[in-house]
């Protein structure tokens, strides 16, 4: 078997406006199946999701939260604002945004941005795969998949890794229920989390730094499907018994 994981060169710095599947378009060669992944920070950054800290309002919680982590207030609230619960408040600041991820600080981001400036998350990143996605298709012809990826920690592990934050046609979640294993045995729980996987893998070539990589090609496998939603990999409140657990050790 054999799949191959290559960068888009040349890519400049995106502004606000900017069309991300014109410039990938632009500097790549795509095939049918292939599956774009594209850091979520040029997406922000193309659809103008740059703020700064000037006009924002803390309010009580954020300035206590603030002073317990020595943050500016007015990040904390920007973080509050982004946020449908805060799930740890210190001493780290993990946060479940709207859109249902759970990350520190709300995956607001001051690096690869312009000094002064921060980078919030696309609001809806499955929305934001799927404009890119389709206007792909469109340019060039071909079906192709998209992973927006963000830099996020693990719970149970030292060191963060690429993550998925929203897809376009490409199923987050590989079902092994039912299959066999080789010994006839019938799987009976695993999921395998191949947007995830997909993610640490392109990850690998874009780095953390300045390289300049915030795009990378995936080809080699069939992954492709109409209908997929990053929300497939996010659990109900039901289900989560780790958020469960944070909600007892208090917070502000
Ligand atoms: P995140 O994981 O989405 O928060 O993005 P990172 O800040 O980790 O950046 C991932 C990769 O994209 C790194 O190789 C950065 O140098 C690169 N990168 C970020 N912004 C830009 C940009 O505007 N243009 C180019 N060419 N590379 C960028
Ligand atoms: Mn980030
Ligand atoms: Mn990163």
């Amino acid at each position: 078997m054999e799949m191959q994981v290559f960068t888009v060169e040349n890519i400049p710095l995106i502004k606000e406006g900017d069309d991300i599947a014109s410039v990938i378009c632009e500097r790549s060669t795509i095939e049918d199946n292939d599956i774009i992944v594209i850091a979520s920070t040029i997406v922000a950054k193309a659809e103008g999701r740059m703020f700064i800290l000037e006009d924002i309002i803390p309010d009580e919680k954020a300035m206590s939260i603030a002073d317990k982590h020595g943050l500016d207030a007015r990040f904390v609230q920007a973080v509050l604002d982004r946020s449908k619960e805060v799930l740890v408040d210190y001493p780290i600041f993990l946060v479940e945004t709207h859109n249902g991820h759970v990350c520190i600080k709300a995956g607001i981001d001051d690096s690869n941005v312009d000094t002064g400036y921060l980078a919030d998350l696309p609001s809806n990143p499955d929305e934001s795969a799927g404009k890119i996605g389709s206007a792909i298709e469109h340019d060039t012809g071909k079906k192709v998949s998209v992973i927006l990826t963000d830099t996020n920690g693990r719970a149970f592990k030292i060191g963060q890794t690429g993550i998925a934050i929203g897809v376009y046609k490409i199923p987050p979640i590989k079902n092994w229920k039912g299959q066999k294993d080789l010994f006839g045995n019938t799987l009976e729980i695993t999921e395998e989390a191949i947007a995830d996987e997909i993610a640490g893998a392109a990850n690998l070539l874009m780095g953390e730094g300045d390289g300049g990589y915030p795009v990378a090609i995936v080809r080699g496998l069939k992954l492709r499907s109409e209908n997929a939603s990053i929300q497939e990999m996010y659990r109900s409140n039901r289900e989560d018994i780790i958020k469960k657990g944070l909600r007892c050790l208090g917070k502000v």
